[in-house]
């Protein structure tokens, strides 16, 4: 696996008249090499490093056979010159979106005499990243059967008197319990009035009767990871959440129906967005329909109107499709499934009702 995505690395640094790349994103550096540890690789047409400090030495030997291991005492710069000397690289590429200025200016300094230009490059590993492969599609698949199982359990626990908080400590218990390596990130909750704010922390509010909780959580499954979001009534909210309950479901069965490869990211965005406003709410989905899902819990592509103007939507891309509602002084609405893009449509991960529930 590991020579194959190498061998795609050194392709788009002959693409980009680069000699050798420094990549120091941590799932970049997984994704190519299988290096767990923190560290750097470094790849040229003909060679391939982990650098990586004591801590991480001998694992790096297993994990990342295809590569050799230098040991970095302190920072790569350490090391950098000696490397680029030994292997004659004259335009070093680095993932500027990743370096700190910081960490840049050590660099350069190091390099300042070597004749080795530093080239920033963007997206190079992470455009790689988006389409996944049959097994990196059923790690992200597994995560899903487990979050659907756990959203299951969790209901009969939304009721009245529980607070936001219980309910986040209680979805990320059943992730964990039911065999996720670890939650996809801290576990949103958001009941009533609070529903209006698409990123809410739980907080220690009691959920009432006649409110809307959003539950929007994830889990990973080795180093791959999902993300699910549902709505759900305690009792009976008023019409207009219910109203708007509607708006977001048809929008967010419209894009699972409509999004294909071959249609531009934007596009694709706008299957829910053109419904949300058809309807009257467009002024209340501020955020993008979706995006990537894999060893990060957001990463490219973006299913956005703000997505590069030429980006595609292709086969083999796990993504999520989220619309939602948000009305301030009202509550919110989120309906959030992770999905991978067939050649003719999309196969549904989250597999879960999105007909209204009420408890
Ligand atoms: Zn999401
Ligand atoms: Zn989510």
């Amino acid at each position: 696996m590991s020579e194959e995505r190498l061998s795609r690395v050194r392709e788009s640094l002959g693409a980009r008249g680069l000699d050798g790349i420094l990549l120091s994103g941590y799932e970049n550096c997984l994704y190519v090499s299988g290096f767990t540890g923190e560290g750097h690789l470094v790849i040229t047409g003909d060679a391939a490093f982990v650098l990586t400090d004591s801590r991480y030495y001998e694992q790096a030997g297993g994990e990342a056979p295809a590569f050799e291991l230098v040991e970095t005492p302190g920072s790569v710069h350490e090391v950098l010159p000696e490397l680029v000397r030994g292997k004659g690289i004259r335009r070093l590429g680095f993932e500027r979106d990743i370096i700190t200025h910081g960490q840049f200016l050590e660099m350069s300094q190091a390099l300042g005499t070597s004749g080795c230009d530093l080239v920033p490059t963007r997206g190079l590993v992470e455009r790689m990243r988006e389409v996944k492969s049959d097994a990196e599609a059923g790690e992200i698949r597994r995560a899903c059967g487990i979050m659907v199982r756990a959203f299951q359990n969790l209901l009969p626990k939304i009721r009245p008197g529980v607070t936001e908080y219980d309910l986040a400590v209680e979805i990320e218990f059943e992730v964990r319990r039911l065999g996720a390596d670890r939650i996809g990130f801290p576990a949103i909750v958001a009941s009533g009035k609070r529903g209006s704010l698409p990123h809410a922390r739980p907080t220690l509010k009691e959920i009432r009767a006649g409110e809307m909780v959003t539950v929007d959580f994830g889990a990973f499954v080795g180093p791959y990871c999902a993300d699910m979001t549902r709505t759900v009534a305690v009792g009976d909210p008023e019409p207009k959440l219910v109203e708007i309950y509607e708006v977001v479901r048809n929008a967010q069965e419209a894009a699972v129906a409509g999004v294909r490869p071959g249609m531009s990211l934007r596009e694709a965005d706008s299957i829910a967005r053109e419904s949300i406003a058809r309807a009257g709410y467009g002024q209340y989905f501020g955020h993008g329909l979706g995006h990537g899902i894999g060893l990060r819990i957001h990463e490219s592509p973006r299913l956005s109107p703000r997505a590069p103007e030429d980006g595609v939507v292709r086969e083999g891309m796990t993504v999520t499709v989220e619309p939602g509602i948000y009305v301030p002084g009202l509550g919110g609405v989120r309906i959030e499934d992770s999905v991978r893009v067939c050649s003719d449509g999309v196969e549904v991960f989250t597999e879960f009702t999105k007909e209204l529930i009420r408890l």
